[in-house]
């Protein structure tokens, strides 16, 4: 498929000379996200700066029939901005604008191309948050985190994108500009539209500026690190935490595993004395701090840590946090992940983690298995190692295979087969595991009737 030549041609003649590039380099990077594995090939990429050039130049692909990948930071871990059949990709990356802060309302108001990180330092000199963060926050973008309704590391606390968005200018398909809710925090009056494109993955608008609300920075906030025998050993350490001295801010696993490929690839030391195979990153606010010592005390006295530590200064509580944070991209630089990301009912992760494990045993015996997650809300980040003597297309069978039977235990556990990362192109042949006959037809109609001609992010989420 490639694009008109038609349309290129109006393209050129309808906007400034530096809006499209067609340079093989620009193609090469804007056709795929972190997924890396579907090989980029845009027909071309459009760069606007305002809203009514997002505006006319949907306007015109709806006229040519033109597919349209809106595309972000490229961070995604679902395929969702990859452009791999000729499409011409809408990058947000000009529209970078914010306003300056409401501080009465507890707003901002920013284009949908601001970089996550950059809008945290925007608030922060007024001791407010947006509290949307994870790894990847020094390239995401505000429209993808809305788009992919990301959640990330203080979830369990903060609650996912969806809860900190108060209004959206969204672009439909046709080239009609909605502004739904503007900057209000209360408004019933009728169906609130704003949710239908929060976790859309740019299949429904493009959303090209939010009302986003902020949240006071915590006044004092501690980070500990804890080794942990096993995984019901994490569990019991979960329950004893949510009881805890503090406000539960963070509460993130991961394996020894892990461990030894972020150590491999970041050059990070274990604080820990005490070698074990599962660890525990706790952020507590507004602990008071002889509450928080005597918490330790008794977890370290009761065994359900074997060790830990508490650090010290910002500087040390970053090194702890890098810990964690490095893992994705250190599984991705020294070998071939193949990344799941589940979702369970807090209640129900023991049971379900058992069943796991057998599962995995039998599926991939002897294989290296990277487990971590934001485990307080029940989020898992399940990924399997490419073994060294297994080519890339006999690993992509194997795991395509075991899937299904991951997806069909998380199904019997009543839990979701995307947690954050989203649908995209990746995860949509196992949409039916978490969504009912009856949900993906309301879904199909949706999507027919905002974008009838299926020109926006054309075979992401659904065919
Ligand atoms: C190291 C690492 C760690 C990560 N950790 C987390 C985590 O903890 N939690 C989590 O949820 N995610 C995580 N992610 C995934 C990713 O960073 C998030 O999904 C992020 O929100 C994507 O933002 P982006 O701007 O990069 O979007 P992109 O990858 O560019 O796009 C994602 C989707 O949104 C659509 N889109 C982008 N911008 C717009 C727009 N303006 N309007 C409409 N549609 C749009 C795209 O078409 C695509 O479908 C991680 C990724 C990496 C690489």
């Amino acid at each position: 498929m490639s694009l008109p030549a038609e349309l290129l041609a109006e393209i050129e003649r309808a906007f400034p000379a530096d809006f499209l590039s067609v340079e093989p380099a620009d193609l090469a990077a804007y056709g795929r996200d972190w997924t890396r594995i579907h090989p980029p090939a845009p027909g071309a990429i459009a760069f606007p700066r305002t809203t009514d050039e997002v505006s006319r130049l949907l306007a015109l692909c709806a006229r040519h029939r033109a597919p349209v990948v809106p595309s972000g930071g490229r961070t995604g871990l679902a395929a969702g901005a990859v452009a791999a059949r000729g499409e011409l990709v809408l990058s947000m990356g000009r529209m970078r604008r914010m306003d300056p802060v409401d501080e009465d309302g507890l707003t901002v108001r920013v284009q949908a191309g601001a970089v996550t990180e950059a809008v945290h330092h925007h608030v922060r000199p007024l001791g407010l948050s947006w509290p949307v963060d994870f790894a990847s926050k020094g390239s995401s973008q505000v429209g993808g985190n809305i788009a992919t309704n990301a959640g990330g590391v203080r979830v369990i606390r903060y609650g996912l994108t969806r809860q900190w968005v108060l209004g959206l200018e969204v672009v439909l398909a046709s080239g009609a500009v909605l502004e739904l809710n503007g900057a209000l925090e209360k408004n019933n009056t009728g169906f609130d539209l704003r949710q239908l494109f929060i976790g859309s993955e740019g299949t429904l608008g493009v959303i090209t500026e939010a009302t986003l609300k902020l949240a006071r920075l915590p006044t004092r906030t501690d980070v500990f690190l804890f080794a942990v025998p096993d995984l019901a050993g994490v569990l019991r350490l979960f329950r004893a935490a949510r009881r805890g001295p503090f406000a539960l801010a963070a509460f993130e696993l991961f394996t020894d595993r892990c461990l030894a490929r972020v150590q491999r690839h970041r050059s990070l030391r274990n604080p820990l004395g005490t070698p074990a195979t599962h660890y525990v990153l706790v952020e507590a606010e507004a602990g008071e701090p002889d509450a928080l010592e005597a918490w330790v005390a008794s977890l370290l006295e009761e065994g359900l840590a074997t060790d830990g530590t508490l650090a010290q200064s910002a500087a040390q509580a970053a090194e702890l946090w890098a810990l964690r944070e490095g893992i994705s991209e250190s599984l991705t630089a020294t070998g071939f992940p193949h990344k799941n990301d589940i979702a369970l009912p807090v209640a129900g992760l023991e049971a379900f983690c058992g069943e796991l494990e057998a599962e995995f045993g039998r599926e991939y015996p002897g294989w290296e298995i990277c487990l971590f997650g934001h485990i307080g809300d029940g989020n898992l980040h399940v990924n399997v190692m490419k073994p060294d003597d297994l080519t890339i297309e006999a690993f992509k069978d194997r795991t395509a295979a075991a899937d299904r039977h991951l997806f069909a235990l998380v199904r019997r556990h009543r839990g979701s087969i995307s947690a954050e990362h989203g649908i995209g192109l990746l995860k949509k042949p196992y949409l039916a595991y978490s969504r009912a006959p009856e949900e993906l037809t309301l879904l199909r109609a949706i999507k027919q009737t905002l974008d009838p001609l299926g020109i926006l992010n054309p075979g992401k989420i659904l065919d």
